[in-house]
């Protein structure tokens, strides 16, 4: 960024907290630093939200041109693949802000630029870590313990699953912590066949743990099992940061939301100190500085940790709070395969109302966590797809190719069919390693000149193996349903197989935490080490990647961390 030909505009006022993005993490922080009477600026690159007009939920396919496909049909020639209906502002592609990918490696790296972050588009599965994810080097020998055990974060998931609303069910399993649950609704009909042949294969099979509310809660009232959460929910009934968190808070009157402010750098002193955040107020084309005795960058781990590479001053030189060299490294995603079954037994069944809220109301934990010499490190769990839904865009051309043909025979088929197909998805842990991380890229800076990320990355032979028993698994199950597996996809070594790195978009890892400040760049508060007055609330300081997705983890630690802030703040430590 060419910050000398601009004017920089500084704030008079000093902010007790700057705030950077306001996803879950930057939601988090802003909800429990602003409960504390803290004064709180939120710096959001993306635009503010307003839930009647900017979600989609409840319209039909047919109310919008060409059914949602897109300007022109677009999404039919392939040039939309994030449909018309899903909440808005969140791409794999943002005009203006490129990302590159080293040669020989692979990244996808899925953003959103609006209040709320990916929170208005998530899927809302909400895991606890297991007791045993914590400590993943004391188990096995790989990767590195986390500086906190899961008995310090478990007030923080009863505080988040209570505050956000979480369904579950008590059920006593160790690779499934318990918590504090909303009931969940019953498993769909495709879904009974599922949990049975899960128990045929001793696969515990058990009611999703997922942000949504099934009873009025904070004057959020319940769902209404529209089926239509990744169009956003207008009566919150799913968990947003934007609904949920950060519009609420405005009510305290501590909260100031600058949108549109894209932080381009973090100010500190020669002590090492933040002392302002550096932004481009987009409204304006204006760079602007806002004064702060703490920042808090919740921007998600690979923004964040962008934004610290970029911060670099000659106490810093190879950005703030990175002297130990770590900030970028230990980039994971988590492994991802499908394998989809067409059951003839789900056919010609009655079409009624089976949507409930979206995705599956039952999901299996991982179920070999206890198991000696298995052929791959960790596990995964498996979510579960299936069922009636609304069909959109493209819906039954998975159909169409296999069936072929045209006309009444081809639609009455398609109608007997519809319904009938299952599908498994493995989430795994992915093991950390040196040839998977993020840094600047020498050249390419996004349109306010500000230098974006490379991605290098690499599965090792821990994931191959691992969705290599993934899809066994998926095969059997659907076997036993009577099932025939379609679209096989036989992951291998050299070839294709786990999802694509980044496609998960559980990317996390990025600006570790540990107790060692040279080989970590935050303490178990996720604050630097090297600088007291910064903190990081996204997954940047995740140490590994269990099964579980990491969101509601993002939350806990978020939570956690925002309290020690408003403690250390009263102590005027920071
Ligand atoms: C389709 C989809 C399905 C998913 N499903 C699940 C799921 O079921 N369960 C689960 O646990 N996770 C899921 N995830 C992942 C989940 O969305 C993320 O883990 C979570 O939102 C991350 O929170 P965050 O606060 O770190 O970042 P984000 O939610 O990404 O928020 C970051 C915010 O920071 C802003 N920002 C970025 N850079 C800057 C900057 N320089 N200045 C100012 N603001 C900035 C962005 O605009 C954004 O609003 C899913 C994600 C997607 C997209
Ligand atoms: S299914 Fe429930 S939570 Fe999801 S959008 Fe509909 S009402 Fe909201």
């Amino acid at each position: 960024m060419n910050s000398h030909v601009l004017e920089v505009i500084r704030s008079p006022k000093v902010y007790d907290v700057v705030v950077i993005g306001s996803g879950a993490g930057g939601g988090a922080a802003v909800q429990v630093l602003t409960g504390k009477g803290i004064e709180v600026a939120l710096l959001e690159a993306g635009p503010m939200l307003d839930p009647e007009k900017d979600y989609k939920e409840h319209m039909l396919p047919h109310h919008v041109d060409h059914r949602g496909a897109g300007e022109g049909g677009a999404h039919y020639f392939g040039r939309q693949p994030w449909g018309f209906f899903r909440a808005p502002n969140g791409a794999w592609d943002l005009e203006g802000e490129p990302y590159t990918v080293a040669p020989g490696s692979e990244f996808r790296w899925f953003r959103s630029r609006i209040l709320g972050g990916r929170t208005n588009h998530y899927g809302r599965i909400s895991l606890r870590f297991a007791d045993y994810d914590f400590v993943p080097y004391s188990m096995d020998g790989l990767g590195t313990d986390w500086p906190l055990t899961y008995d310090d974060l478990a007030p923080y998931y009863d505080k988040a699953e209570a505050f956000i609303g979480v369904t579950g069910s008590i059920e006593g399993i160790r690779s499934a912590p318990d918590g504090i649950f909303q009931p969940c609704p019953p498993p769909k009909a495709h879904e009974h066949l599922i949990k049975q042949a899960c128990s045929r294969m001793n696969i515990p099979c058990i009611p999703m743990r997922r942000a949504v509310i099934t009873k009025p809660l904070n004057g959020r009232p319940a769902c209404h099992y529209c089926g239509q959460c990744g169009r956003g929910c207008i009566t919150a009934s799913n968990y947003a940061s934007s609904q949920v968190q950060i519009l609420p808070a405005l009510k305290t009157g501590k909260l100031k939301i600058f949108d549109q402010a894209m932080a381009r750098e973090i100010l500190s002193d020669e002590n090492g100190r933040v002392t302002a955040v550096s932004y481009i107020d987009k409204k304006t084309r204006t760079e602007q500085q806002i004064r702060c005795r703490v920042v808090v960058l919740a921007a998600s781990a690979c923004e964040s940790a962008r934004l610290l590479l970029n911060s670099r001053s000659s106490r810093f030189p190879q950005g703030l709070a990175n002297n130990s060299g770590v900030v970028g490294r230990f980039l994971m995603d988590t492994v991802g395969l499908g394998v989809g079954g067409y059951v003839p037994a789900l056919e010609g069944m009655p079409h009624y109302d089976t949507d409930g809220f979206s995705g599956g109301h039952v999901y299996s934990p991982w179920w070999e966590w206890d198991k000696k010499n298995k052929e791959f490190p960790r596990g995964y769990h498996i979510e579960i797809g299936g069922g009636f839904g609304m069909p959109g865009v493209g819906s039954f051309q998975g159909q169409v190719n296999r069936i072929g043909g045209y006309g009444r025979q081809l639609k009455d088929r398609i109608r007997k069919e519809y319904g009938s197909f299952v599908y498994f998805a493995g989430r795994g842990e992915m093991i950390p390693n040196n040839l998977s991380y993020c840094e600047l890229d020498p050249v390419t800076v996004d349109k306010w000149g500000i230098p974006v990320l490379r991605f290098h990355f690499k599965w090792s032979d821990y994931e191959w193996k691992q969705a290599r028993h993934m899809e066994r698994t998926f095969v059997d199950l659907i076997e036993s349903m009577g099932g025939q597996v379609l679209g096989r996809r036989s992951p291998r070594q050299d070839g294709k197989g786990i999802s694509v790195p980044g496609t998960i978009i559980h990317e996390l890892g990025t600006v570790r935490m540990g107790n060692d400040p040279r080989s970590s760049a935050l303490n178990q508060y996720c604050q630097g080490h090297e600088v007291p007055n910064l903190f990081v609330a996204d997954a940047g300081p995740f140490v590994s990647n269990p099964d579980k997705n990491p969101t509601l983890t993002i939350t806990a630690l978020a939570w956690r961390t925002s309290d020690y802030i408003a403690e250390e703040m009263k102590q005027g430590h920071v």
